[in-house]
């Protein structure tokens, strides 16, 4: 028997929107592409995942999402000046653009260019999301109980997807 209703060990199809306070549409994702999760393993942010637990095959919900349990707050510390020289000569830096940079453990972290002149570059290490309430307006599409392998993992496994 397929699952009936989202509880943690099932993998959800959902269609959502997500909107900020002033209405702009952040993400989305449809039926014909939707977001594939498994649901109590943190793939989704806790409030979503709260919110979304014991809906049922074709449920609407509209889910407002403070952020604590969301993106977190704004932290106005999370930044950092890196030398300029660490970079690419040929990377033509922009403000606002987004970088993937790695620590010393190879952790990626996703940056937003704040600021920069030939000798410093200004990082924020926030979500860009941090700091948003978040306004979802979702549909569950599908339920499946996860594969062993997949609960093992934390996360759904997809056909067409790349697996490492
Ligand atoms: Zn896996």
């Amino acid at each position: 028997m397929p699952p009936t209703t989202i509880q943690n060990g099932v993998v959800v199809s959902l269609e959502y929107t997500l909107t900020l306070d002033d209405g702009e549409v952040v993400d989305e994702a449809t039926a014909d592409d939707p977001l594939e999760y498994l649901h109590g393993a943190d793939n989704i942010i806790p409030g979503l995942e709260k919110a979304l637990t014991g809906l049922k095959i074709g449920d609407r919900k509209q889910v407002v999402i403070q952020p604590e349990e969301g993106y977190g707050e704004y932290d106005p510390e999370d930044m950092e000046e890196v030398e300029r020289s660490l970079f690419p000569d040929d990377l033509e830096l922009e403000e606002g653009m987004m970088l993937t940079m790695s620590d010393e453990n190879d952790n990626l972290f996703d940056a937003v260019v704040v600021d920069y002149d030939d000798e410093i570059v200004t990082l924020d290490f926030n979500h860009p999301l941090a700091g948003e309430t978040l306004h979802f307006t979702v549909r569950v599409l599908a339920l499946r109980d996860a594969t062993e392998e997949e609960k093992l993992h934390g996360h759904p496994h997809n056909a067409d997807a790349d697996h490492v």
